[in-house]
């Protein structure tokens, strides 16, 4: 089948290829740098698979684009769809499939990174010695042995890094919409509801999903509520997070550290080099020139090990499409 490929990196192209070439029967795989948006959409025609990735935009218009060109598949090389419009696409009736969990682990871990970087001043630290300067002033860190960590979604990420820090000696906080027992069944880990995850929490990570209920969950109210000086992480999706509010958080000390794999406006930022350009984005500068934030592009998800499920799950969900087997990973309007 001809796939239009979307979003492409190099490492796109050397994970897709070895699932594809060891596919029964391999696909027509056409790269494209570019995004998915309404003036690329063209680039699509007559392909009856187009696959993205999570800055993608496949809004009403893209999707009609794509459905008259002769597109019948979108397939996500990734978990969250939020980039979808999904009422458009049952309406023009597209069938969409992801790849609902890969490495959990890489994700988890790199949460527990951006905490270590901060908590540690590990970034300064490293900047420092290369400078020849070994003094300590300024690095001073916290255990995070007893200290509490709120989880917002304990679901496959967020439990995995409740487990990786319980080893730390962490006291757990989770909050959920729909708890379970894997989190529960953690030593010491207990589900409280919100307002007493971020009154208790001295860290908080979030690890639920982008939905329009989750929209702005780190807000002026919720921060307000917050311990002082807490430590914010968020490596599930920027819009999760006001950012106006957290810099002003910032500014004001209610918030002491702040860990982000992911940005509101990444969209136009992450996945490209910009490093001779000016920036426009004035909120993203001013929130990189903190002391105490440290941001990563979107790059939690980014082991070999992740990238190889990736792609496979991602080759055998475009087979399963193709022959008409169970599409055991397709996204539905709910
Ligand atoms: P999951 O579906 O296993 O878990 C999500 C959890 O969030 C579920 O338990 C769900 O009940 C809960 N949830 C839903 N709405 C909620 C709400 N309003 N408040 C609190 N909890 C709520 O998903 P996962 O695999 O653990 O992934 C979590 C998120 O991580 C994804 O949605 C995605 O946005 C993000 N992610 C980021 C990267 C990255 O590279 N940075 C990679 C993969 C996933």
């Amino acid at each position: 089948m001809k796939v239009a490929v979307f979003s492409t990196r190099s490492y796109d192209r050397q994970f897709l290829d070895v699932a594809n070439q060891a596919a029964n029967s391999p696909h027509e795989l056409e790269y494209f740098e570019t995004k998915l948006n309404e003036k690329t959409a063209s680039l699509a025609n007559g392909f009856s698979c187009v696959c993205i990735f999570v800055n993608d935009v496949a809004n009403a218009a893209t999707l009609k684009s794509l459905a008259e060109q002769g597109t019948k598949l979108i397939a996500l090389r990734c978990a969250g769809y939020n980039m979808i419009d999904m009422q458009a696409a049952s309406e023009l009736g597209l069938k969409i499939v992801r790849v609902p969990a890969y490495s959990p682990y890489a994700v988890a871990e790199h949460a527990v990174g951006l905490i270590l970087m901060l908590n540690r001043k590990l970034n300064k630290a490293y900047n420092r010695v290369r400078d020849d300067n070994f003094t300590l002033d300024g690095l001073l860190g916290f255990d995070l042995h007893n200290s509490t960590i709120g989880v917002i979604g304990t679901g496959k990420i967020g439990t995995i890094f409740a487990q990786i820090m319980q080893g730390f000696g962490c006291h757990l906080l989770g909050y959920d919409v729909y708890p379970n027992e894997h989190f529960s069944g953690i030593a010491g880990a207990k589900y409280v509801d919100l307002p007493e995850l971020l009154a208790k929490s001295d860290i908080i990570s979030l690890h639920c999903p982008l939905l329009p209920s989750t929209h702005h969950l780190i807000n002026r109210d919720t921060i307000e509520q917050m311990k002082q000086g807490v430590m914010l992480i968020n490596t599930s999706r920027g819009q999760l997070v006001d950012t106006r509010a957290v810099i002003d958080g910032i500014k004001t000390g209610q918030i002491g550290y702040v860990g982000l794999d992911v940005y509101e406006e990444e969209e136009d930022l992450f996945f490209q080099d910009h490093s001779d350009n000016v920036i426009q984005d004035d909120t993203f500068q001013l929130l990189q020139s903190f002391q105490n934030v440290v941001i990563t592009a979107h790059q939690a998800f980014f082991t070999k090990n992740a990238l190889t499920a990736i792609a496979q799950t991602t080759i055998d969900n475009i087979s399963s499409w193709e022959q008409g087997t169970e599409l055991t990973n397709e996204v539905k309007l709910s």
